[in-house]
């Protein structure tokens, strides 16, 4: 046979360029039109219908420009259904809409929200699915009345992803209109040239991914041929039929025997804020979920995953009648709440309890509104994965986990899809990594086949998840990726789809592969390492934000308890909500807009003012009216002789250190430590009196400021690429040394921007601390701070929720190498036997350990990185000011470091009153860490006390509650009662406890 495979290809290519789309609306007839321009911020539906709409024309040209960036326009169409437009079989009367949309996709340009005369949304409108369906426009089946809000939202980054814009902020982004509205028309839709493009699309699809040479290529391309012949181009209305049936058999050939199996899951990643601010992200929740609410009437089998209960409750708060629409939907199973949490978070940044809240908020507020108990953790988005995580998985009772994220290392290929991941504490959780590498599939074929290829678990399982529908902007599920799916739900060449919940798929994966592989530890993400650092301000915002509500509920609780002070759980909810909000996965990364991290900064000012007030009156509360000076320490560690989660009378010590100018620098000396400060404030020796034992290697300094060029090769915010290590900036040494109090001010200019650094000695003596003031104006730059440490350290400890992780510090494999840049919560700790060095700090999250060539041999440097100024998405992102304290703590053991992370973190408060507080409850064991005491959420007076194992050992010990004890019992992180495992005895106030290493134990004290 001669090969006609080339000719066939051509033609078909031509025939859905030109003919098929020309075809698929078999009339077309404009709306009549009036806008209406919100002034500023989006207002609701009866707000909009009662303003002064004025005539408007599409497709005009610049009469019909709408749209100042971020702002919004309200249409209202009328017209009417023309004559023997009535329903037919084949047809279907549709709106269709181009709002001037350009190449930018769903989610990243203008959409606009459908409602009907009656404020009822109906469906969103976006490229791609821009039709809005005949019931909502026409009340009675023959006049066409319905609104339009429209929303010009920018392609923030349409000059490329790393050029700074002006786009990401109202005040900077401009006035002139973004959009032309081209046409808004009422349009007739011939459903079998629909079905026939459809059709094509699907086997099309598979020219390109299967074999050339097979038999099923050939077969499809004489299939498409048969087609082309059966169809007259000009008059696609009477033949589009007989094309399909030459189609039929081809689409009709069954999957194999061992085609991969893939569940697929309607999904709208929806990112809560980005390049967007949170208020966009309410009203693209509503346009998608209305999306998914419209296809679920057509289409039965349509099964739609939503993972924030956040975004839930956005709808719930302002589209009322939206929810319960939904809520309808959920009880049929079809609108499946998963993920388990407030936001889809990110996983590397938010401390312990803050990641058991995003659990503990999301599944209950699920529960609350749904009645479902989520099963699976779904992150498909975030930056890494805490080695901590697998634990919280299961303490909050689910079972599963999903992201897809790891695909994107830029070194090392993880070698699993399918698997169970270990946790630092060895819980085990059943994971899955979607193999088809994206969170957006449309189901095409080249999809579907990627999934197959890439799946490394074939030969011992066969099934993965496709999560599919427009996202990172919203928009969901089509009609034509529901087409597609069904097409292949047993077709030769390809996957066999089954539309399905993410449980579903876990369950059927698991009982095929009960014995997966293991991966121990963290999922580190090889990419967007500058995330740790970037947006200084809002990552110490959730920093202070997470410690002053340990201390507000600490406090209230003891308030409740001592005082029968009432306790704000209201205000406490409502508090950590804004903080949870502002831990997804891009914002507290810092790879947000300006507006979003402003937004977020102002935030956090909010939670700190709230906060404080409920310190302030629950300390009152216990501390009763009296002028003694009183101590309060939050933390879980006595502090210089004040008691942990209590406090004294008294003025606390200061440190005995003194202080002396010796010309060109300092000297701080105190009991334990002698530290030289010399012109540039940098430390030219730390002398551990106590070991007898200079800590810095010979030949360095520490406190050093380094200051890097940080130019990406891509992605600003997000990444710092290795090679900024070798473009180190000198930085001229000028800098004022002076001595205040107990303390060596060094006040010093780099580059452009100024550093105010006052180093003393702590209260014990034991660390050096550095209250760094910085005045950032920096472009591309990054700062860090280095502190060299004279042992010879295989692995570095790094602080992670409810533990720590070690991690290499040597570059003996890829995997090594690929972790330049790391996140540690509190504290770092590096060490050779017997002998140890913690630097802990209050506002930081990323480091780089590493080892050092001295004059004396192989050492270890610490750096903390301070600052960025990346210039995309936010073009000043980090400029102004920023102040942040860290600290060297010699001769440290592990134990020793988690105590210093706390005292840093967990600053003493003075304050008046008439007695020190007593603790409301104590523990007699260091290794057993108290991380949160509150009250029970369904306000039954029990006192809850989040604990953990804090060394990785093993450890037995007494909690003894400060009030009279009933029982002690076990639960789960929303505190539900489960077997106990912990909690060994209660005898009177005393629960004895045993913790195996990184246990995390959550415990109901009831009262009598
Ligand atoms: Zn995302």
């Amino acid at each position: 046979m001669h090969d006609q495979s080339s000719f066939i290809r051509s033609r078909l290519h031509r025939f859905r360029q030109e003919y098929l789309p020309a075809a698929l609306y078999r009339e077309r007839t404009p709306l009549r039109l009036t806008r209406w321009d919100v002034p500023d911020e989006p207002v609701p539906f009866a707000e909009a219908v009662v303003a002064e709409f004025v005539p408007f024309v599409a497709g005009a040209g610049a009469e019909s420009h709408w749209g100042s960036p971020w702002g919004t326009t309200w249409f209202h169409v009328t017209g009417t259904l023309p004559e023997g437009w009535s329903e037919r079989a084949d047809s279907r009367v549709e709106a269709l809409v181009d709002l001037g949309f350009n190449a930018a996709g769903p989610g990243f340009q203008a959409e606009a929200t459908a409602y009907d005369a009656d404020g009822r949304i109906i469906k969103g409108i976006e490229p791609l699915n821009a039709w809005v369906p005949r019931h909502g426009i026409t009340p009675d089946g023959r006049t066409v009345d319905f609104y339009v809000e429209a929303a010009a939202n920018p392609y923030v980054p349409e000059n490329g992803w790393f050029i700074p814009t002006p786009l990401g902020s109202k005040a900077t982004a401009g006035r002139a209109p973004l959009y032309e509205l081209r046409s808004l028309d009422l349009v007739l839709l011939d459903v079998p040239v629909w079905e026939l493009t459809q059709d094509v699309q699907v086997l099309a699809g598979y020219l390109d991914e299967l074999p050339a040479d097979s038999p099923r290529v050939a077969g499809i391309e004489a299939a498409l041929d048969r087609m082309l012949d059966a169809v007259d181009p000009r008059d696609l209305a009477s033949t589009a039929p007989a094309g399909r049936k030459a189609l039929e058999a081809a689409l009709a050939s069954p999957a194999v025997a061992s085609a991969h199996q893939v569940v697929a899951t309607g999904h709208a990643h929806i990112d809560s804020a980005w390049l967007w601010p949170t208020r966009e992200t309410v009203r693209k929740c509503a346009r998608t979920f209305s999306n998914v609410l419209d296809l679920m009437e057509e289409d039965a089998d349509l099964v739609f995953a939503c993972s924030s209960a956040q975004q839930l409750e956005w709808i719930r708060l302002t589209y009322p009648e939206l929810f319960e629409r939904i809520r309808t939907r959920a009880v049929e199973g079809r609108f499946v709440p998963v993920g388990g949490m407030w936001v889809e978070s990110d996983t590397n940044l938010p401390g312990g309890e803050a990641l058991a809240r995003q659990l503990v908020e999301g599944k209950l507020f699920f529960l609350e509104h749904f009645g479902i108990d989520t099963s699976e953790v779904w992150l498909p988005d975030s930056f890494g994965y805490s080695a901590a995580l697998p634990q919280l998985v299961r303490a909050s009772g689910s079972t599963y986990f999903l992201t897809q994220k790891i695909s994107w290392n830029d070194t090392n290929r993880m070698p699993h899809h399918t698997f169970h991941w270990e946790g630092i504490d060895g819980t085990r959780v059943f994971t899955h990594f979607p193999p088809v590498d994206t969170y957006t599939s449309d189901l095409s074929a080249r999809d579907l086949r990627r999934a197959e290829r890439q799946f490394r678990e074939k030969g011992r399982t066969n099934i993965s998840l496709v999560p599919f529908g427009w996202g990172d902007g919203g928009g969901g599920p089509t009609r034509e990726m529901l087409a597609a799916a069904h097409r292949q739900a047993d077709l030769e060449g390809a996957p066999r789809v089954t539309l399905g919940s993410p449980r579903q798929f876990f369950e059927r994966a698991e009982a095929d592969y009960p014995s997966p592989p293991v991966w121990s530890g963290e999922l580190y993400l090889e990419y967007h390492r500058g995330t740790y650092t970037s947006q200084a301000r809002t990552k110490r915002g959730n920093r202070r934000s997470e410690h002053l509500l340990r201390e507000a509920e600490l406090w209230a609780t003891l308030a409740a308890v001592r005082a029968g002070r009432d306790y704000p759980y209201d205000e406490l909810q409502r508090l950590w909500r804004v903080v949870l909000l502002n831990q997804f996965h891009d914002i507290l990364p810092g790879s947000s807009i300006s507006w979003v991290h402003e937004e977020a900064e102002r935030d956090y000012a909010e939670v700190e003012s709230a906060v404080e007030t409920i310190i302030d009156e629950s300390l009152k509360a216990v501390l009763e009216e009296g002028d003694s000076q009183i101590i309060t320490n939050a933390g879980p560690y006595d502090i210089a002789g004040v008691p942990a989660l209590g406090g004294t009378t008294g003025t606390s010590a200061r440190s005995s250190a003194t202080v002396t100018s010796d010309g060109r620098g300092a000297v701080l000396a105190g009991d334990a430590l002698r530290v030289r400060v010399d012109a540039r404030g940098e430390l030219t020796s730390v002398l551990d009196l106590l070991a007898d034992r200079e800590v810095l290697p010979a030949g360095t300094t520490a406190n050093r400021l380094q200051l890097f060029e940080d130019i990406p090769n891509q992605w600003d915010a997000w990444d710092v690429n290795d090679h900024y290590r070798r473009n180190e900036i000198e930085l001229r040494s000028d800098a004022t040394v002076t001595i205040e109090d107990d303390a060596v001010v060094v006040t010093r200019s780099i580059s452009e921007s100024t550093v105010r650094q006052r180093i003393s000695l702590s209260p014990d003596g034991r660390a050096v601390e550095v209250d760094l003031t910085i005045d950032w104006h920096e472009r591309q730059r990054l700062l860090k701070v280095a502190v060299p440490v004279d042992v010879l350290a295989e692995r570095a400890t790094s602080e992670i929720q409810f533990g720590h992780v070690h991690r290499p510090i040597h570059q003996n494999t890829s995997w090594d190498a690929a972790r330049f840049e790391t996140c540690a919560h509190r504290w770092v700790h590096v060490g050779e036997t017997g002998y140890g060095v913690a630097v802990a700090n209050d506002a930081t999250y990323g480091h780089d350990i590493q080892r050092i060539v001295t004059a004396d041999g192989v050492a270890t440097q610490v750096r903390l990185s301070l600052l960025r100024a990346p210039q995309f998405p936010d073009p000043d992102a980090d400029t102004g000011r920023h102040r942040m304290r860290y600290s060297i703590r010699p001769g440290s053991s592990v134990p020793d470091a988690v105590a210093e992370g706390y005292r840093m973190n967990l600053p003493l408060r003075r304050v008046t009153g008439a007695r020190a507080p007593e603790p409301v409850l104590t523990v007699d064991e260091p290794a057993i860490v108290v991380e949160a005491v509150k009250l029970a959420a369904d306000r039954s007076g029990d006192v809850v006390v989040r604990l953990y194992e804090a060394y990785g050992s093993r450890a037995t010990g007494t909690l003894r509650a400060g009030f009279g004890l009933a029982d002690a019992v076990e639960t789960d992180l929303l505190e539900r009662e489960v077997e106990r495992r912990a909690v060994r005895e209660v005898t009177g106030e005393n629960v004895r406890l045993q913790l195996r290493p990184f246990e995390l134990v959550t415990i109901r004290l009831r009262g009598c």
